[in-house]
């Protein structure tokens, strides 16, 4: 198939259309075709969607679809699109489906058998993930806390003993109860990535422990739009075996095992959570 007949509207089908999360450049050629082409697009804010429409010189049938109106607005599309009509679905940014009210249109077209396709682009939590510098080869997606402390606190608790790397979206003004209550839940060593701003200019990554998060922000406003990427819960006697230790003798394990001096310091500063640095540093000292 050439490459015009692969990326040709095809009428019937919805089009999930990942938009910028903070870089209006992390737009796809192939998302602007798409947005050009179809018929109509659904978007979760149509004022926001107009003003990326607009910058683009779209002009098009929008209609709104939020967590307000998803049941009746999801059936009218969908009878749209039985017409042989295409459509377009954006979120408000990002990856339509996660976190966000696109996924309940991927399951009614999932029910009636209506054809959907995702033109890829900007998530957060991935972008998030991936800087983090934890763990990637498993995670879990947790999406927002609740609000309530109390259900947050049961969410916490249940994600204890979860091995796997963990992700949350977070809002600034809860950041600060979500930190402490983590802190609670996880202990205050355990290894978290704030990634603030992705894609913007102020695109910030802080490597940190929960303890040292909670300490920043105790003194630091928290602002803009954070995706939090914890460590997973470590084994027993994974957790424990360097306590006693030195870290001279922490980076002597390591090595004892066939490890290069350096690995193993860098080794025994991801052991620690602290950077590889702060191992040099005992290395020269003791
Ligand atoms: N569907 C979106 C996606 O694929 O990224 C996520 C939508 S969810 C309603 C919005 C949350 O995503 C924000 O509260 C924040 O946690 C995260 N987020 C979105 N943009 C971000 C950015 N530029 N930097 C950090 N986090 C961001």
């Amino acid at each position: 198939m050439s490459d015009r007949e692969k990326n040709e509207i095809v009428g019937g089908m919805l089009y999930l259309v990942a938009t910028p999360i903070g870089n209006l450049a992390d737009l796809s050629e192939r998302a602007v075709k798409v947005l050009s082409e179809v018929d109509f697009i659904a978007a979760e804010d149509t004022r926001n969607s107009r003003r990326l429409l607009s910058a683009l010189g779209i002009g098009k049938e929008m209609l709104s679809y939020h967590d307000h109106n998803r049941r009746e607005r999801g059936e009218e599309i969908a009878r749209r699109l039985k017409t042989g009509e295409s459509c377009a679905l954006i979120t408000d940014a990002g990856t339509p489906g996660i976190s966000d009210p696109g996924e309940d249109m991927v399951a009614l077209c999932a029910a009636e058998d209506i054809p959907v396709t995702l033109i890829p682009g900007p998530c957060a939590a991935i972008n998030a993930l991936v800087l983090s510098g934890l763990p990637t080869e498993r995670f879990v997606f947790e999406g927002f806390l609740s609000a309530k402390a109390s259900e947050r606190r049961a969410a916490l608790d249940e994600l204890k003993g979860e091995k796997r790397t963990v992700i949350f979206h977070e809002a600034p003004h809860k950041l600060r109860a979500a930190l402490a209550d983590m802190c609670e839940a996880f202990g205050e060593d355990r290894r978290i990535a704030l990634c603030r701003e992705l894609t913007k200019l102020n695109e910030e990554i802080i490597r940190t422990t929960l303890g040292g998060a909670c300490e920043l922000y105790a003194e630091r406003e928290p602002r803009g739009e954070f995706v939090l990427v914890v460590e997973g819960a470590k084994d027993a006697k994974e957790e424990k075996f360097f306590v006693c230790m030195t870290e001279r003798e922490h980076v002597g394990h390591y090595i004892s095992l066939g490890m290069s001096k350096n690995d193993a310091i860098k080794a025994a500063a991801r052991d620690r959570g602290v950077h590889k640095s702060e191992i040099y540093k005992f290395m020269i000292e003791e």
